[in-house]
């Protein structure tokens, strides 16, 4: 069975007869409750998703589709409601999203057949994305240089305007004349029929089930974006934009640009050579601020060494020190009879502590703190150290040292 969508896959609207409509068990709905009904038309525009390519949407009458599934040779719509059988219905269709789904899928044949015959690098699979597509080829690299070339001769493909035909093929066909023609996915095990093949004029002949444009100028450009490893040993995967998507990222990248040159007052040009040195000067004032932190630490604990009396214990944070401020307070202040509870980080989120005391005092209070804190740590001896997740919690830790050394 030849779908009407496979025949004219330009058709926009089309008038059909219901000859099934049957309830959806309860498992397969789960997910959507608008597919409850299963409705099977004398025929559809409405692509079943198949050969990497998704499903359209669209309507039958009023009632909208977003799920068209393909069962032996026969297409599912999946609906709300049910549809009496012999119901003559219109059918319309999200034209956007098919075209655009077309685009995409003459690409990847045209993308494919290039990256077969000139690259040595065959497609064993594809796959449509919502934002960008990819095809994974039989290859373990990809060269910046081989991926200029192969879309630099796409792209000539495509403004010579190729024609781009179907030819069927009776179901009877010999192995050996269909073993003439390129597949990345095959037939699928319930296939019923005549066999069809995608024909790009002079270049290519795919078995596919697809929708596809009739020239490849309607693919308007091929972009390819990058490369990334496939999960299969010795595979990758090579990303890429075809037609009106292209379009489409070039306006969000402009849109982007125009942005920064506000935020970073300049020319596109110079934006990399600003935010780096944004970067520089960022580390470098951190640097600098790390240092005047440490001249604090140091005269933190001169103060807690001179006072009089020295107290039972005593707590210091520090929102915008690092660990360092810490260790170099109780280097400074040397060996002492003073619990502390050091804290660093901010106090709307994370950070690090630590407590330093006698053994025993740090065995029963560590882990307490600790947990209220949301912290992970250890402790060895005088001090018990951690990262901790919730620091707003810290004027709590506070509470629980006072009755501690309120009962000690
Ligand atoms: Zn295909």
């Amino acid at each position: 069975m030849v779908f009407k969508c496979q025949d004219n896959s330009f058709l926009k609207e089309f008038t059909s007869t219901v000859i099934a409509c049957n309830k959806i068990n309860a498992e397969e709905v789960i997910e959507d409750k608008n597919q409850s009904y299963g409705v099977i038309l004398e025929d559809t525009i409405l692509f079943p998703e198949g050969g990497g390519q998704p499903c359209d949407y669209g309507f039958l009458n009023d009632i909208p589709v977003r799920k068209v599934l393909r069962r032996e040779d026969q297409a599912i719509h999946y609906v709300s409601n049910p549809i009496e059988i012999g119901t003559t219905v219109k059918q319309t269709i999200d034209w956007e999203r098919r075209f655009d789904h077309m685009q995409q899928h003459s690409g990847q044949h045209l993308l494919s057949a290039v990256l077969e015959q000139h690259f040595n690098a065959p497609t064993v699979s594809w796959w449509l994305g919502e934002e960008s597509s990819y095809v994974e080829l039989d290859t373990h690299s990809l060269s910046s240089d081989v991926i200029k070339q192969a879309e630099n001769m796409v792209n000539e493909l495509i403004r010579e305007g190729r024609k781009v035909s179907v030819t069927i093929y009776p179901k009877n066909t010999p192995e050996n004349i269909l073993n003439e023609v390129r597949s990345v996915k095959g037939l699928p095990e319930d296939h019923k029929g005549d066999i069809r093949v995608i024909n790009i004029d002079g270049i290519d002949s795919n078995m596919c089930c697809g929708t596809h444009v009739n020239n490849l100028s309607q693919l308007q450009m091929l972009k390819l974006l990058h490369t990334e490893k496939s999960k299969r040993k010795d595979k990758v995967l090579l990303h890429f934009l075809c037609g009106n998507r292209v379009l489409k990222r070039l306006e969000t990248c402009i849109d982007r640009e125009k942005q920064l040159t506000v935020l970073l007052n300049n020319h596109p040009a110079q934006h990399c050579d600003l935010v780096e040195k944004l970067q520089k000067n960022v580390k470098l004032l951190n640097k600098n601020l790390q240092s005047a932190l440490k001249e604090l630490a140091l005269s933190d604990a001169q103060k807690l060494k001179n006072s009089q009396p020295l107290p039972k214990y005593f707590c210091l944070h520090r929102k915008d020190a690092e660990i360092d401020f810490m260790n170099t307070f109780i280097r400074e202040l040397g060996p002492t009879d003073v619990f502390l509870f050091l804290s660093v980080g901010d106090e709307k989120k994370d950070g690090n502590i630590m407590l330093y005391g006698k053994e025993e005092t740090i065995a029963e209070l560590g882990t307490k703190v600790c947990d209220l804190l949301e912290g992970k740590g250890a402790g060895k001896g005088n001090t018990f150290r951690a990262k901790v997740s919730k620091m707003a919690k810290r004027k709590d830790v506070e509470k629980l040292i006072i009755e501690y050394f309120n009962n000690h």
